[in-house]
């Protein structure tokens, strides 16, 4: 790790010591008794584990009998489950942009929040926003920090960058020409003190209406990653074939934002990215959910999506938003592309790459449909478990302090009623949350449930 990296963490981990909005308890110690413990990084469960937290901290993990030390907070886990919180490693937070194609920046922030809300709700305790009008995430990125507001931990891009008339250029990235130009364009996003920077290169673009889009040019490209990497400041990038897949990670990047998704991948493709290390986000429900609503949209009527948005809210994905999916041939090409990127990811999480389980999508809830997909993929409940927490840090690149309940980490932890290991929808049943160790109160929440 870096300085500037390391700053960074510690700057998060000294936010969090103090950040308590939301908790429902005031002691700083919690004692977590008799719960199977699924801790992220592909253990097996562990029966009649006790989790001792201190400080935000996770301090003792043990199957012998323990006591509470004095004062602290206790909860019996008796046929509970506790792993640890969601983290999706690839969502654009609504309330920063609006407009015919999203275009327009805007600052709406209570909509950011509700959406947030709904995220903590459904047991997501960290977000990476791949993408947004970057005045708008870094306010809430902030607010968040402070405890201003009651939100999942917020990491962000901010502005992406992208060649000046190329793929997702108009929506308020940083557009660039050569690498003179994109070193001071670059300086200034560092300015902003970006968690990851996130490219884009993609030719075609989505949708069934090819594009023929300008790319950043290969040596400047390969140029600006170098800078990044020179600036300590971790990068992903938007690709959609394998050609620039295969280029972005000979050049140095730590992540990509997709899948290969156009096609399958060659054989060796997965190999490749396992070799290197490079951290993939799943985003198969971006292909799954846009595809799937034309045809079936009752997936908005199951229970964390009544209770997470209202009536108002359900209707327009069901009707307004499906519409234009459908009417647009969106829905159509994306479920065309759907059965190439669960190949792909299950060959990825075969030759042993870092899958990291992103929605690309705006509702909290849609992790556990991201899940379940994955496990559509063949890939096994207890491994989407891991790709769903220790994974999303490690595409984050804060594993050192989130992702897995293991003794020196920070305790961001959801308890559930049913075991997700044996059938991944049981990572719906979320009873409490916790963010450094303090209990996230989700009757407060500004969700549906609660309005009533
Ligand atoms: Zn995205």
């Amino acid at each position: 790790m870096n300085r500037i990296r390391l700053l960074i963490s510690l700057a998060l981990l000294g936010f969090y010591c103090t950040g308590s909005a939301g908790a429902r308890t005031s002691s700083e110690t919690l004692l977590i008794r008799n719960i199977t413990l699924i801790d992220g990084t592909g253990a097996e469960p562990l029966p009649n584990a006790s989790v001792l937290i201190v400080d935000g901290l996770i301090s003792k993990i043990t199957t012998e009998n323990t006591s509470a030390p004095e004062g602290a907070t206790e909860i019996g886990g008796d046929g509970k489950y506790l792993m640890p919180g969601l983290i999706d490693s690839h969502m654009h937070l609504p309330g920063g942009r609006t407009g015919p194609g999203n275009r327009e920046m805007i600052m709406d922030t209570d909509t950011g929040l509700k959406v947030l809300h709904g995220f903590l709700y459904a047991g997501v305790t960290a977000v990476y926003d791949s993408g947004n009008h970057d005045k708008y995430i870094y306010k809430m990125r902030s607010d968040s920090l402070a405890g201003r507001i009651v939100s999942p931990r917020i990491y962000a891009t901010g502005s992406l960058v992208a060649k000046k008339n190329g793929y997702a250029c108009c929506a308020g990235a940083t557009t660039m020409d050569g690498f003179e130009d994109g070193k001071v364009k670059l300086d200034a996003l560092f300015a902003n003190k970006p968690d990851m920077l996130k490219f884009t290169r993609d030719r075609r673009g989505m949708g069934p209406r090819g594009q023929d889009l300008p790319l950043i040019p290969d040596d400047d490209f390969s140029q600006l990653i170098r800078y990044a990497k020179d600036n300590g400041v971790r990068t992903t990038i938007h690709i959609a074939d394998e050609e620039a897949a295969r280029l972005a990670i000979a050049a140095g990047v730590d992540a990509l934002a997709h899948p290969v998704f156009l096609a399958d991948a060659s054989t060796g493709f997965a190999e490749y990215v396992a070799d290197q290390g490079v951290v993939i986000s799943s985003t198969a429900l971006l292909f799954g959910a846009v595809g799937r609503v034309e045809l079936d949209n009752t997936f908005f009527d199951d229970p964390l999506f009544t209770e997470t948005l209202t009536e108002e809210e359900r209707q327009f994905n069901k009707v307004t938003e499906r519409n234009r999916y459908a009417s647009s041939g969106m829905s159509g090409w994306m479920r065309g592309v759907l059965p190439a990127v669960l190949r792909n990811l299950k060959q990825l999480h075969d030759a042993g790459a870092i899958i990291a389980m992103g929605t690309d999508r705006l509702i909290g809830p849609m992790v556990h449909m991201e899940m379940e997909l994955l496990a559509e993929a063949g890939i096994p409940p207890l491994d989407v478990i891991t790709l769903s927490t220790l994974n999303g840090a490690k595409y984050i690149g804060v594993e050192a302090y989130l992702g897995s309940i293991e003794v020196g980490k920070r305790a961001d932890m959801v308890i559930l009623s049913k075991d997700p290991s044996v059938n991944i929808r049981n990572s719906r049943t979320i009873e409490r949350v916790f963010i450094n160790g303090k209990e996230i109160d989700r009757t407060q929440l500004d969700v549906a449930i609660n309005q009533n």
